[in-house]
């Protein structure tokens, strides 16, 4: 019993925030998605088991720090201010911001300047984005509006309560099909996603790192990305 219990190998707690499709997102109770298949296949590849823990974006990194998480997959960018906090694998998607309207609104990417309403997920590279460019350079005039999910920001932008949405591109793509919004603009960040560990967890980043590198290797990365793009 004693060795089976070793085969067993540890578990780690998940964290994401499933409403990034189509990288995290609820089908059918489950959490499926690019990442989620990707962590899992990672755990899969090195011996370990996850279990997903869903939350508010704004929270992951507080709870990746203060313990409660081990890992964060959550289509979440590299960037130097949250290296300050955790540590990030190997780079294993690049994606720009989009700028999303109401279809039918005639709204073009000129929507961003001026009085108009732009809408962000709080705690975002596109929050960011808004925020430096648009708001602190006054060049934004109307509201600046920031919604704990995106699956909020989208429903104000169906029922035109906000004027755009600024989000990552290949999720703009995503809701774009299911809803009637477009995507008028996109803002070349070219940003980086990693999965991120506490800060010094040297042993599960390795894990993680030599994971996604067998899993390039073999080709089941390919795999994944086509059974979600
Ligand atoms: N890539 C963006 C970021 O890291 C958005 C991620 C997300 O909303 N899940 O801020």
């Amino acid at each position: 019993i004693l060795l089976a219990v070793f085969a067993i190998g540890k578990t780690y707690m998940v964290g994401t925030s499933a409403d990034f499709p189509p990288f995290e997102y609820v089908e059918d109770g489950k959490y499926v998605g690019f990442d989620m298949d990707l962590i899992r296949a990672i755990a899969d590849e090195m011996g370990f088991k996850v279990v997903i823990v869903d939350m508010a974006f704004d929270s992951l990194i507080a709870a990746l720090a203060s313990g409660n998480l081990d890992i964060v997959i959550a289509g979440m960018t590299i960037t130097e201010e949250r290296e300050q906090v955790v540590d990030f694998s190997t780079p294993y998607w690049v994606a720009d911001q989009s700028v999303v309207v109401s279809e039918g609104s005639g709204l073009s990417i000129t929507v961003l300047f001026g009085d108009h309403d732009i809408g962000v997920q709080t705690g975002t590279t596109g929050d960011l984005w808004v925020e430096e460019n648009l708001v602190n350079t006054k060049i934004l005039t109307g509201q600046f509006k920031r919604y704990e999910t995106f699956v909020l920001a989208m429903t104000d932008l169906v029922n035109g309560n906000v004027d755009a949405i600024v989000l990552d591109s290949p999720v703009a793509e995503m809701y774009a099909k299911s809803r009637p919004v477009e995507i008028v603009g996109i803002i070349k960040t070219g940003e980086e996603y990693g999965i991120a560990v506490q800060e010094g967890n040297k042993e599960l980043l390795n894990l993680i790192n030599e994971g996604i590198k067998r899993l390039q290797e073999s080709g089941k990365i390919e795999e994944i990305i086509s059974k979600y793009f």
